[in-house]
């Protein structure tokens, strides 16, 4: 092993393609050969590790890799002493309390005596403990949701996305214990190379808000602007330029593309014509 800053991704599932994907937006090339653990970084001082997602806090707390793609609830879970730098706007998700849909428990304190199934036994401990319930506690690594039919549990705590899970087996949630969502993290005390690190962590901001805005260009009568600008304020402030006609203007201005078509209609309703949607690629803010 070299002392290239070391880079740790999930090594399967829809995580580590995610991962790999915002990777190579931000300009890392690198391929995964079959079973190998780890990717050189092409023209660029970095290895890429191919790790179980749930091992990639801790490996990066010990200082086994400096940067890491995981879930903040695997941060949360493994307690691991790493600094969260951002969040990816992917995976987002909530840790639940539910029990199924006939049953009379409705708060966390009629636990007590129970048997809880859940992959977070230190998240669930933490909110039995101060709920006051002494529950047993069910640990496993996975199919948490099937626990209640096979008579194993009585309530589970599970990832939620879409609630289609829960549906499917008549479950209904109590409670969240925690929101999260796909995150890059850092080994707080050291790091083998600052400067990359940094530069990487640059990169990622710029794909990650790249995805997230649109670029929207509109023409608009200058007396109509202030009106037009209350409704696309824009990241930090539209750009206007002049346009042959002194009383009309052209506007250049961010908006996040889940709000792009509301802001369109807005925009049309004040008077603003020639409105254009361009995707962005990257930034740097
Ligand atoms: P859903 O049916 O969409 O609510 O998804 C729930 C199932 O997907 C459960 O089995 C969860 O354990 C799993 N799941 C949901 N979100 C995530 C996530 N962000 N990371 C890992 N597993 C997840």
């Amino acid at each position: 092993m070299t002392e290239n800053l070391r880079i740790g991704i999930p090594s399967k599932g829809r995580l580590s393609e995610m991962a790999t994907e915002l990777l190579h937006q931000a300009g890392l090339q690198f391929r995964r050969q079959e079973r190998t653990l780890f990717a050189l970084v092409k023209h660029l001082p970095i290895d890429v590790i191919f790790l179980r997602t749930d091992d990639i806090p801790v490996l990066c707390s010990e200082g086994a890799i400096d940067l890491g793609i995981s879930g903040s609830d695997l941060v949360d879970e493994s307690g691991a002493d790493v600094a969260i730098r951002m969040p990816l706007g992917v995976g987002h998700c909530r840790l639940s309390l539910c029990v199924p849909e006939e049953s009379a428990i409705t708060k966390g304190e009629q636990l007590d005596g129970k048997r809880v199934a859940t992959s977070f036994p230190h998240v669930t401990r933490k909110y039995l403990a101060e709920h006051q319930a002494d529950a047993h506690l069910v640990e496993l690594s996975g199919s948490v949701e099937i626990m209640i039919s096979l008579g194993v549990a009585d309530a589970i705590v599970d990832l939620v996305e879409t609630g289609s899970t829960l549906a499917a087996n008549r479950l209904r949630v109590l409670t969240d214990l925690g929101h999260y969502e796909t995150v890059l993290i850092q080994n707080s005390r050291k790091c083998r190379d600052s400067e990359m690190a940094e530069r990487i962590a640059r990169r990622l901001e710029g794909v990650v808000i790249a995805r997230d805005y649109s670029l929207l260009e509109y023409n608009i009568a200058r007396d109509k602007l202030s009106l037009a600008e209350q409704i696309t304020p824009g990241f930090n402030s539209p750009t206007v330029s002049a346009l042959e006609s002194s009383e009309w203007c052209a506007v250049r201005v961010m908006v996040k593309r889940k709000d792009v078509i509301a802001t369109m209609e807005r925009l049309e309703s004040v008077g603003a014509s020639a409105i254009l949607e361009t995707a962005i690629n990257n930034c740097r803010l």
